[in-house]
């Protein structure tokens, strides 16, 4: 479903407008934390994504099965977040204690 042109369009521009949202934040308050600011972004987040994963109400829908339970949801959102992690430019870092200093 992902694959569709119009829903990538719409994940690029939540993404691109979320980043743009934390940026707007740090810059308008230079006390801000950084960290708060992301923390805040992801619980919004979450809270969305929650709301937009809440099975139709019909138990045989084939459409809701990944999500049609509270663990599945999780399960999925934990899935998911993994993946974001593990594409991001940011996840590895030349300061992370255990890299390679050979
Ligand atoms: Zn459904």
């Amino acid at each position: 479903m992902y694959q569709d042109y119009d829903e990538s369009k719409s994940y690029d521009n939540a993404a691109r407008e979320a980043i743009d949202l934390a940026n707007r934040l740090a810059d308008s308050d230079e006390e801000a934390d950084v960290w708060d600011i992301a923390d805040g972004i992801l619980a919004g987040a979450i809270q969305y994504w929650l709301y937009t994963r809440q099975p139709c109400g019909d138990p045989r829908c084939e459409d809701c099965e990944p999500i049609n339970t509270a663990e599945k949801r999780l399960a999925e959102l934990i899935r998911f977040t993994q993946e974001l992690v593990k594409e991001s430019e940011y996840y590895h870092s030349p300061h992370d204690i255990n890299t390679g200093t050979a």
